[in-house]
């Protein structure tokens, strides 16, 4: 049976996208690629660029476009050819029309909206593991689902419009969002 393989998952910070995006793609067989873990790891680095990125991560902004495809542009464009679960690109209006132009022979064949209410967001960012992430304490991690709700959740009308969204209730434990993905994309397939 054949399964959706260039996916993008969309969520608030603690839907579960990194979570669901890894178990997502080693099911389907592809790879996952997390636009913040690829940032992260920029940082870490200590490049002039890592650092520059540092600064919007750790404010809970997004990192602007004229910096990210420093660091994204080729990851992307590869990771596209092959099949991909797509975590956290794109993630504003401006973003999703650029990707959207720039894909040509490979659209993206579905988008996952992993849909979570404010609350359980920020306690799932706080029970994270202490000190994983300098972006996980609350004030910055509301910032962050206010950058959500004000830049990416725009996006998701674009992708609704073109008949490609598909919104799974997030709030659930994840055994149980990973199964509604599982029989999500197995519907898809079957074209039901
Ligand atoms: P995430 O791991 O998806 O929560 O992303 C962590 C942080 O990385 C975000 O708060 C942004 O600062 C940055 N980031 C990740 N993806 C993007 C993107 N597509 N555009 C701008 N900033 C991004």
């Amino acid at each position: 049976m054949r399964v959706t393989a260039r996916l993008l998952l969309v969520g608030p910070p603690g839907a579960g996208k990194s979570t669901q995006g890894s178990l997502l793609a080693a099911s389907l067989g592809v790879p996952h690629l997390s636009t913040g873990a690829v940032l992260r790891e920029e940082v870490r680095r200590g490049s002039p660029v890592g650092r520059q990125v540092g600064e919007y991560m750790r404010a809970g902004e997004l990192v602007p476009d004229w910096l990210l495809r420093f660091v994204l542009e080729h990851q992307l464009s590869s990771a596209l050819d092959a099949g991909v679960v797509l975590d956290g690109y794109p993630r504003t209006l401006e973003q999703a029309e650029r990707f959207i132009r720039s894909l040509g022979h490979a659209p993206l064949e579905r988008v996952i909206e992993l849909a979570v209410d404010d609350e359980t967001a920020v306690r799932r960012v706080l029970g994270r593991a202490p000190g994983a992430r300098a972006d996980d304490d609350e004030q910055t991690a509301r910032a962050r689902l206010g950058v959500y709700r004000e830049q990416t959740e725009p996006m998701l009308e674009f992708f609704r419009s073109r008949g490609l969204l598909e919104t799974v209730d997030g709030n659930r434990c994840k055994e149980t969002v990973a199964a509604d993905l599982g029989a999500l994309l197995r519907a898809r397939a079957r074209g039901a």
